[in-house]
Protein backbone atom coordinates (compact mmCIF):
# COMPACT_ATOMS: atom_id res chain seq x y z
CA UNK A 1 0.00 0.00 0.00
CA UNK A 2 1.82 3.20 -1.11
CA UNK A 3 -0.07 6.49 0.38
CA UNK A 4 0.56 9.25 -2.12
CA UNK A 5 0.21 12.76 -1.79
CA UNK A 6 -2.05 13.81 -4.26
CA UNK A 7 -0.32 15.32 -6.63
CA UNK A 8 -0.97 15.44 -10.39
CA UNK A 9 1.64 12.26 -11.04
CA UNK A 10 -0.46 10.21 -8.12
CA UNK A 11 -3.63 11.08 -9.57
CA UNK A 12 -2.14 9.72 -12.85
CA UNK A 13 -0.65 6.77 -11.39
CA UNK A 14 -3.95 6.03 -9.76
CA UNK A 15 -6.10 6.32 -12.64
CA UNK A 16 -3.62 3.99 -14.60
CA UNK A 17 -3.97 1.27 -11.27
CA UNK A 18 -7.24 1.34 -11.35
CA UNK A 19 -7.70 0.86 -15.27
CA UNK A 20 -5.22 -2.35 -14.35
CA UNK A 21 -7.81 -3.55 -12.11
CA UNK A 22 -6.25 -2.43 -8.60
CA UNK A 23 -8.06 -0.78 -5.60
CA UNK A 24 -7.12 2.69 -5.09
CA UNK A 25 -8.17 4.89 -2.19
CA UNK A 26 -9.24 8.36 -2.62
CA UNK A 27 -10.61 11.52 -1.01
CA UNK A 28 -14.56 12.70 -1.82
CA UNK A 29 -16.36 15.54 -0.04
CA UNK A 30 -18.04 13.09 2.20
CA UNK A 31 -15.85 10.41 3.19
CA UNK A 32 -12.88 8.75 1.61
CA UNK A 33 -13.56 6.19 -0.84
CA UNK A 34 -12.20 2.63 -2.03
CA UNK A 35 -12.29 2.78 -6.05
CA UNK A 36 -12.09 -0.20 -8.29
CA UNK A 37 -13.27 -0.07 -12.02
CA UNK A 38 -16.89 -0.71 -11.56
CA UNK A 39 -16.33 -2.29 -15.45
CA UNK A 40 -14.25 -5.10 -13.97
CA UNK A 41 -16.16 -8.10 -11.98
CA UNK A 42 -12.50 -9.02 -10.64
CA UNK A 43 -11.67 -5.72 -9.64
CA UNK A 44 -15.41 -4.81 -7.86
CA UNK A 45 -14.84 -8.40 -5.62
CA UNK A 46 -10.99 -7.28 -4.20
CA UNK A 47 -13.76 -4.34 -3.02
CA UNK A 48 -15.72 -7.20 -0.84
CA UNK A 49 -12.17 -8.82 0.30
CA UNK A 50 -10.80 -5.79 1.35
CA UNK A 51 -13.38 -4.34 3.61
CA UNK A 52 -14.55 -8.02 5.08
CA UNK A 53 -17.61 -6.87 3.72
CA UNK A 54 -19.94 -10.09 5.02
CA UNK A 55 -22.68 -9.48 2.15
CA UNK A 56 -22.74 -8.04 -1.42
CA UNK A 57 -24.35 -5.04 -0.94
CA UNK A 58 -24.68 -2.67 -4.05
CA UNK A 59 -21.92 -0.16 -4.07
CA UNK A 60 -21.97 3.68 -5.17
CA UNK A 61 -21.14 4.48 -8.87
CA UNK A 62 -19.08 7.05 -9.25
CA UNK A 63 -18.47 9.26 -12.60
CA UNK A 64 -16.94 13.02 -13.11
CA UNK A 65 -20.66 14.26 -14.81
CA UNK A 66 -24.38 14.01 -15.47
CA UNK A 67 -23.26 13.28 -19.07
CA UNK A 68 -20.98 10.29 -17.74
CA UNK A 69 -23.94 9.08 -14.83
CA UNK A 70 -26.74 9.19 -18.50
CA UNK A 71 -24.82 6.62 -20.04
CA UNK A 72 -25.16 4.38 -17.48
CA UNK A 73 -28.34 4.93 -15.98
CA UNK A 74 -31.87 6.18 -17.53
CA UNK A 75 -33.25 9.24 -15.09
CA UNK A 76 -36.89 9.85 -14.37
CA UNK A 77 -37.70 13.64 -14.17
CA UNK A 78 -37.14 13.38 -10.64
CA UNK A 79 -33.82 12.40 -10.79
CA UNK A 80 -33.25 14.91 -13.52
CA UNK A 81 -34.37 17.45 -11.23
CA UNK A 82 -31.96 16.75 -8.45
CA UNK A 83 -29.43 16.02 -10.69
CA UNK A 84 -29.44 19.64 -11.79
CA UNK A 85 -29.64 20.84 -8.52
CA UNK A 86 -27.28 18.61 -6.84
CA UNK A 87 -24.72 17.16 -8.65
CA UNK A 88 -21.63 17.59 -8.27
CA UNK A 89 -22.09 16.99 -4.55
CA UNK A 90 -22.71 14.95 -2.13
CA UNK A 91 -25.77 12.75 -3.31
CA UNK A 92 -26.49 9.69 -4.38
CA UNK A 93 -29.56 8.96 -7.52
CA UNK A 94 -30.61 5.17 -7.43
CA UNK A 95 -31.85 4.98 -10.98
CA UNK A 96 -32.89 2.53 -13.43
CA UNK A 97 -29.56 0.60 -15.55
CA UNK A 98 -29.33 1.15 -18.78
CA UNK A 99 -30.14 -1.78 -21.10
CA UNK A 100 -26.20 -1.65 -22.34
CA UNK A 101 -24.61 0.01 -19.01
CA UNK A 102 -20.90 -1.95 -18.39
CA UNK A 103 -21.06 -2.07 -14.72
CA UNK A 104 -20.54 -5.17 -13.44
CA UNK A 105 -23.66 -7.01 -11.72
CA UNK A 106 -21.21 -7.39 -8.49
CA UNK A 107 -21.18 -3.81 -8.06
CA UNK A 108 -24.94 -3.48 -8.22
CA UNK A 109 -25.52 -6.83 -6.61
CA UNK A 110 -27.32 -8.15 -9.66
CA UNK A 111 -30.52 -5.16 -9.39
CA UNK A 112 -31.87 -3.27 -12.20
CA UNK A 113 -30.71 -0.15 -10.65
CA UNK A 114 -27.66 1.16 -10.31
CA UNK A 115 -26.51 4.14 -7.37
CA UNK A 116 -24.66 6.89 -9.56
CA UNK A 117 -22.94 9.90 -7.87
CA UNK A 118 -20.97 12.89 -9.36
CA UNK A 119 -18.63 13.24 -7.05
CA UNK A 120 -17.65 17.41 -6.45
CA UNK A 121 -14.04 16.90 -4.68
CA UNK A 122 -11.09 18.03 -7.14
CA UNK A 123 -9.32 15.03 -6.32
CA UNK A 124 -11.89 12.79 -6.72
CA UNK A 125 -12.67 14.92 -9.97
CA UNK A 126 -9.03 14.39 -11.11
CA UNK A 127 -9.20 10.82 -10.67
CA UNK A 128 -12.16 10.08 -12.72
CA UNK A 129 -11.42 11.84 -15.40
CA UNK A 130 -7.64 10.33 -15.35
CA UNK A 131 -9.31 6.69 -14.88
CA UNK A 132 -12.08 7.08 -18.01
CA UNK A 133 -14.40 4.25 -16.10
CA UNK A 134 -17.04 4.29 -14.08
CA UNK A 135 -15.34 3.88 -10.47
CA UNK A 136 -17.40 1.80 -7.69
CA UNK A 137 -16.36 2.93 -4.36
CA UNK A 138 -17.57 2.56 -0.68
CA UNK A 139 -16.30 3.72 2.02
CA UNK A 140 -12.79 2.88 2.31
CA UNK A 141 -13.03 1.47 5.75
CA UNK A 142 -13.49 -2.23 7.60
CA UNK A 143 -16.98 -3.21 6.78
CA UNK A 144 -19.62 -2.15 9.92
CA UNK A 145 -16.86 0.45 11.28
CA UNK A 146 -16.58 4.08 11.15
CA UNK A 147 -16.12 5.54 7.96
CA UNK A 148 -12.73 7.28 7.36
CA UNK A 149 -12.51 10.68 6.94
CA UNK A 150 -8.54 11.09 7.20
CA UNK A 151 -5.67 8.91 4.98
CA UNK A 152 -4.55 7.69 8.31
CA UNK A 153 -8.13 6.02 8.96
CA UNK A 154 -7.89 3.74 5.34
CA UNK A 155 -4.71 2.39 6.61
CA UNK A 156 -5.82 1.91 9.89
CA UNK A 157 -8.03 -0.41 8.24
CA UNK A 158 -7.39 -1.49 5.44
CA UNK A 159 -4.51 -3.82 4.17
CA UNK A 160 -2.13 -4.29 1.05
CA UNK A 161 -4.81 -5.36 -1.07
CA UNK A 162 -4.84 -1.43 -1.75
CA UNK A 163 -2.22 -0.17 -3.90
CA UNK A 164 -2.90 3.31 -3.43
CA UNK A 165 -4.06 5.92 -1.11
CA UNK A 166 -4.39 9.08 -2.46
CA UNK A 167 -3.97 11.57 0.42
CA UNK A 168 -5.94 15.15 0.60
CA UNK A 169 -6.00 15.51 4.11
CA UNK A 170 -9.45 15.47 6.06
CA UNK A 171 -12.79 15.16 4.14
CA UNK A 172 -14.70 18.08 4.27
CA UNK A 173 -18.35 17.20 4.95
CA UNK A 174 -17.36 13.83 6.69
CA UNK A 175 -20.64 12.25 6.38
CA UNK A 176 -21.44 9.66 3.51
CA UNK A 177 -23.51 11.19 0.73
CA UNK A 178 -27.51 10.98 0.75
CA UNK A 179 -28.90 8.23 -1.04
CA UNK A 180 -32.23 8.83 -2.70
CA UNK A 181 -34.07 6.24 -5.22
CA UNK A 182 -35.94 8.00 -7.75
CA UNK A 183 -37.00 4.77 -9.55
CA UNK A 184 -40.67 5.11 -8.11
CA UNK A 185 -43.46 7.47 -8.52
CA UNK A 186 -42.24 9.58 -5.42
CA UNK A 187 -38.35 10.05 -4.84
CA UNK A 188 -37.28 8.18 -1.23
CA UNK A 189 -34.61 8.75 0.97
CA UNK A 190 -32.79 5.74 1.08
CA UNK A 191 -30.05 6.50 3.70
CA UNK A 192 -29.27 10.33 5.18
CA UNK A 193 -26.07 11.68 4.56
CA UNK A 194 -23.93 14.55 3.98
CA UNK A 195 -26.94 16.74 1.51
CA UNK A 196 -29.50 17.46 4.24
CA UNK A 197 -33.38 16.40 3.67
CA UNK A 198 -34.59 19.88 4.13
CA UNK A 199 -32.15 20.56 0.88
CA UNK A 200 -34.40 18.00 -1.26
CA UNK A 201 -37.40 19.01 -0.37
CA UNK A 202 -36.39 22.98 -1.51
CA UNK A 203 -35.60 21.76 -4.36
CA UNK A 204 -38.11 19.36 -4.79
CA UNK A 205 -41.13 21.76 -3.17
CA UNK A 206 -42.85 18.55 -1.36
CA UNK A 207 -41.85 16.60 1.33
CA UNK A 208 -39.84 13.58 1.17
CA UNK A 209 -40.27 10.14 2.90
CA UNK A 210 -37.40 8.15 4.89
CA UNK A 211 -37.80 4.35 3.10
CA UNK A 212 -37.89 2.06 6.30
CA UNK A 213 -36.78 -1.28 6.01
CA UNK A 214 -38.18 -4.38 7.61
CA UNK A 215 -35.89 -6.35 10.34
CA UNK A 216 -33.10 -8.51 8.59
CA UNK A 217 -33.81 -6.47 5.11
CA UNK A 218 -33.13 -3.50 5.14
CA UNK A 219 -34.30 -0.41 2.76
CA UNK A 220 -30.84 -0.21 1.82
CA UNK A 221 -27.03 -1.24 2.69
CA UNK A 222 -26.35 1.83 4.28
CA UNK A 223 -29.26 1.27 6.32
CA UNK A 224 -27.99 -2.09 8.49
CA UNK A 225 -29.33 -1.11 12.06
CA UNK A 226 -26.05 -1.79 13.68
CA UNK A 227 -23.22 0.33 11.63
CA UNK A 228 -20.79 3.12 11.43
CA UNK A 229 -19.47 1.44 14.92
CA UNK A 230 -16.64 2.25 17.17
CA UNK A 231 -15.44 -0.73 19.67
CA UNK A 232 -16.47 1.23 22.62
CA UNK A 233 -20.07 1.40 23.59
CA UNK A 234 -22.20 5.00 23.42
CA UNK A 235 -24.10 6.63 25.87
CA UNK A 236 -27.10 8.52 23.56
CA UNK A 237 -28.05 12.13 24.81
CA UNK A 238 -25.70 12.56 28.32
CA UNK A 239 -26.24 16.07 30.43
CA UNK A 240 -23.57 14.58 32.44
CA UNK A 241 -20.45 12.02 32.58
CA UNK A 242 -20.36 9.07 34.70
CA UNK A 243 -17.06 7.81 35.92
CA UNK A 244 -14.75 6.37 33.17
CA UNK A 245 -16.82 7.78 30.56
CA UNK A 246 -14.76 9.98 27.75
CA UNK A 247 -17.25 12.61 26.19
CA UNK A 248 -18.76 13.38 22.62
CA UNK A 249 -19.41 17.30 23.71
CA UNK A 250 -21.41 19.20 21.21
CA UNK A 251 -21.96 22.95 21.88
CA UNK A 252 -20.24 25.32 24.24
CA UNK A 253 -21.52 24.24 28.04
CA UNK A 254 -19.35 21.23 28.05
CA UNK A 255 -19.60 18.66 31.17
CA UNK A 256 -16.46 17.90 33.27
CA UNK A 257 -15.46 14.68 34.84
CA UNK A 258 -14.71 13.23 30.87
CA UNK A 259 -11.36 10.96 31.11
CA UNK A 260 -11.56 12.41 27.55
CA UNK A 261 -13.33 14.95 25.64
CA UNK A 262 -13.35 15.88 22.09
CA UNK A 263 -15.85 18.61 20.72
CA UNK A 264 -17.54 18.69 17.58
CA UNK A 265 -18.40 21.61 17.30
CA UNK A 266 -17.60 24.09 20.14
CA UNK A 267 -20.18 26.89 18.49
CA UNK A 268 -22.74 24.46 17.93
CA UNK A 269 -22.77 24.28 14.18
CA UNK A 270 -24.25 20.58 12.66
CA UNK A 271 -22.48 21.22 9.87
CA UNK A 272 -18.56 21.08 11.67
CA UNK A 273 -20.03 18.70 13.52
CA UNK A 274 -20.97 16.33 10.94
CA UNK A 275 -17.38 16.89 9.68
CA UNK A 276 -15.52 16.03 12.70
CA UNK A 277 -17.58 12.91 13.63
CA UNK A 278 -16.26 9.90 12.38
CA UNK A 279 -12.78 11.07 13.51
CA UNK A 280 -14.11 12.55 16.77
CA UNK A 281 -15.42 8.77 17.21
CA UNK A 282 -11.98 7.03 16.38
CA UNK A 283 -10.03 9.27 18.64
CA UNK A 284 -12.66 8.67 21.71
CA UNK A 285 -12.39 4.82 21.03
CA UNK A 286 -9.30 4.72 21.07
CA UNK A 287 -8.91 7.00 24.56
CA UNK A 288 -9.53 3.23 26.65
CA UNK A 289 -12.59 4.49 27.89
CA UNK A 290 -15.41 2.32 29.52
CA UNK A 291 -18.05 4.12 27.40
CA UNK A 292 -18.55 7.33 25.55
CA UNK A 293 -20.87 9.68 26.80
CA UNK A 294 -22.69 11.40 23.62
CA UNK A 295 -23.93 15.01 24.03
CA UNK A 296 -27.58 15.79 22.06
CA UNK A 297 -27.55 17.21 19.37
CA UNK A 298 -30.45 19.07 17.74
CA UNK A 299 -31.84 17.45 14.77
CA UNK A 300 -32.04 20.18 11.95
CA UNK A 301 -30.09 19.93 8.77
CA UNK A 302 -27.38 17.60 8.70
CA UNK A 303 -28.30 17.61 12.42
CA UNK A 304 -30.43 14.49 11.30
CA UNK A 305 -27.99 12.27 9.43
CA UNK A 306 -25.71 13.15 12.36
CA UNK A 307 -28.06 11.53 14.86
CA UNK A 308 -28.95 8.63 12.72
CA UNK A 309 -25.07 7.46 12.63
CA UNK A 310 -25.27 7.40 16.38
CA UNK A 311 -28.06 5.95 16.83
CA UNK A 312 -26.44 2.65 14.66
CA UNK A 313 -23.50 2.97 16.12
CA UNK A 314 -24.98 2.70 19.73
CA UNK A 315 -26.56 -0.67 19.06
CA UNK A 316 -25.33 -3.46 21.09
CA UNK A 317 -23.87 -5.89 19.24
P1 LIG B 1 -21.43 2.30 1.16
O1 LIG B 1 -20.91 1.35 0.14
O2 LIG B 1 -21.16 1.85 2.56
O3 LIG B 1 -21.00 3.71 0.90
O4 LIG B 1 -23.00 2.28 0.98
C1 LIG B 1 -23.56 2.19 -0.32
C2 LIG B 1 -24.95 2.70 -0.34
O5 LIG B 1 -25.39 2.67 -1.68
C3 LIG B 1 -25.94 1.88 0.42
O6 LIG B 1 -26.37 2.54 1.56
C4 LIG B 1 -27.14 1.76 -0.52
O7 LIG B 1 -28.19 2.55 -0.04
C5 LIG B 1 -26.75 2.39 -1.77
N1 LIG B 1 -27.05 1.63 -2.98
C6 LIG B 1 -26.17 1.28 -3.91
N2 LIG B 1 -26.78 0.71 -4.98
C7 LIG B 1 -28.08 0.67 -4.72
C8 LIG B 1 -29.22 0.21 -5.44
N3 LIG B 1 -29.12 -0.30 -6.68
N4 LIG B 1 -30.42 0.31 -4.84
C9 LIG B 1 -30.52 0.84 -3.60
N5 LIG B 1 -29.49 1.33 -2.89
C10 LIG B 1 -28.27 1.25 -3.43
MG1 LIG C 1 -19.77 2.47 4.31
Amino acid sequence: MAVLKATQEAIAAAGAALRGGALVAFPTETVYGLGADASDGRAVAAIFAAKGRPRFNPLIVHVADTDGAERLGSFTDSGRQLAAAFWPGALTLVVAKQPRCPVADLATAGLATVALRVPAHPIAQALLRATDRPVAAPSANRSGHVSATRAAHVTADLGASVSIVLDGGPTPIGLESTVVDTTGPEPLILRLGGLARESLERVLSRPLALARGEPGKPASPGMLTRHYAPATKLRLDALEVRAGEALLAFGPAVPKGATATVNLSPSGDPVEAAANLFCALRELDGAGAQAIAVMPIPHAGLGEAINDRLQRAARSR
